[in-house]
């Protein structure tokens, strides 16, 4: 019998009615055999960057972050088994192993590489949240086992976006994960995390879970994989910036790539693609109502799609000519790439003209500084910053000029089936009643 895997963010588990929900909806899938995914719960993995931020800037309130996650833990845990006083010790036992083990590495790391020491502190927040919704399972007699996903996931060494690799984690998908399926129904386990032949612990990313559910659903070559939400499904746009969304029902694989490429947050962009390369479905459904299927993303072709829009804030363009105004040629093209790929400034649109070549990436300061210094001397960089990069799929022009409206536009590109735009929002101005003439 093939698996399904689910996956629950941190949005779905944010408090103890959250794990109750989920418990709600293992009851409805009973029968089948179910792989697990959790991401940490609720704000968690913010909470425990801020551990990290505060080990590294000297602030004296570790302490104080430290105590929080503690906190919000016990409070969940705390609630959740208070119909379960036999699950209760067991759980809090189980979460007082983990926590040891997490502010022990809080002290270990302190003075290391900032990437790296974030890798072997920031995943503790799924390790928490996999036991605790592991034994709330059990104690509603939902029988699972909970799995240590860094037995199964092997990843490089580029920590904080680790890659995957492939051959060895299916290697360990085989001998670890498959011969467990025929005597466990249902396995819980964690998001977001990998581990190096050196036996380090590596993330996926932030929002990496859906992408940790994905490379299972290869690895196991699952029936299906679903991604339980706070939305009903994949959207025209996002919720908190739009009012008149609506339900897409069904998507093909290549747009909803697209659309995670460009940067819509409702999955991580790395999630689809292997799903695709085995043409698995992929359900995003509301966590809040089991029955509903969401969005289904499959193999469909020749859909028709109205305008979806995804909106990327925090771009810069950086606008680059050559200091003794020659031509950009081809060969300062390729060093430009080059540095763009050494600081992984990811390239979402560019432009080149006779003496400048301009590319908008995301505003990540440290990226683009040290790419600017080592572009040297024989360069000039000039930076637009605090920019949004809008893309419209399927746009018509009506939609079109209404997401134009107030914005300065700096750069736009057509695409027969999509527009892009990076723009400045331009404060609303309106005339003085009664201003000095
Ligand atoms: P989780 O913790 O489950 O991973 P996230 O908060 O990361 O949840 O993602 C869900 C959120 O994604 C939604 O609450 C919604 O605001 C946002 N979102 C952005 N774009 C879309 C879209 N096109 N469709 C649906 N949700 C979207
Ligand atoms: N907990 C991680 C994050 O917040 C991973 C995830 O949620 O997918 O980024
Ligand atoms: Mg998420």
């Amino acid at each position: 019998m093939r698996v399904k895997v689910f996956k629950f963010g941190g949005a779905s588990i944010k408090d103890a009615d959250g794990f109750r929900q989920v418990g709600k909806i293992m009851e409805t899938f009973i029968e089948d055999r179910i792989v697990i995914v959790v991401s940490a719960l609720g704000k968690t993995t913010n909470a425990i960057e801020q551990v990290v931020n505060s080990m590294f800037s000297g602030k004296a309130d570790t302490a104080k972050w430290v105590g929080q996650v503690k906190n919000t833990h016990v409070q969940i845990m705390d609630d959740l088994f208070a119909k379960h006083p036999e699950t209760l010790s067991k759980v809090e036992v189980a979460f007082a192993q983990l926590f040891e083990a997490f502010t022990d590495a809080i002290g270990r790391f302190e003075g290391a590489d900032y990437d790296y020491a974030y890798d072997q502190i920031v995943p503790y927040g799924e390790l928490f949240s996999s036991k605790i919704l592991s034994h709330y399972l059990e104690a509603i007699h939902v029988h699972n086992t909970w799995i240590d996903i860094r037995q199964v996931i092997s990843t490089d060494m580029t920590y904080r976006d680790a890659r995957i690799m492939w051959e060895a984690t299916q290697q360990q998908v085989e001998s670890v994960l498959k011969p467990m399926i025929p005597n466990c129904k249902r396995m819980v386990t964690q998001g977001f995390v990998g581990r190096t032949s050196q036996n380090t612990m590596t993330t996926l990313g932030r929002e990496g879970s859906d992408y940790t559910a994905a490379i299972l659903t290869y690895c196991l070559d699952a029936e299906s994989m679903h991604i339980w939400k706070d939305v009903p499904g994949v959207l025209t746009g996002d919720p908190r910036v739009f009012n008149d969304v609506m339900l897409l029902p069904r998507l093909s694989y290549k747009e909803a790539i697209e659309m995670t490429y460009y940067g819509a947050k409702v999955i991580h962009p790395k999630t689809i693609k292997p799903i695709q390369n085995k043409q698995i479905p992929l359900y995003v459904r509301p966590y809040a109502d089991p029955k509903s299927l969401g969005t289904l993303i499959s193999d469909e072709k020749e859909l028709t799609y109205p305008p979806i829009v995804v909106i990327e804030p925090g771009q810069a363009l950086l606008h680059i000519s050559t200091n003794d105004f020659s031509f950009v040629a081809e060969h300062h093209l390729s060093r430009i790439f080059m540095l763009l790929a050494k600081y992984r400034l990811k390239v979402n649109m560019m432009r080149n003209t006779a003496i400048s070549f301009s590319v908008c990436v995301g505003q990540i300061e440290d990226r683009i500084q040290g790419f600017v210094e080592e572009l040297g001397d024989e360069f000039k960089v000039v930076i637009d910053r605090s920019l949004e990069l809008i893309t419209i799929m399927h746009y018509n022009n009506d939609f079109l000029e209404e997401m134009k409206h107030n914005k300065l536009i700096l750069f736009e590109e057509k695409l027969p089936e999509i527009v892009q735009l990076v723009v400045r929002n331009l404060p609303k101005m309106t005339r003085k009643e009664h201003g000095d003439q």
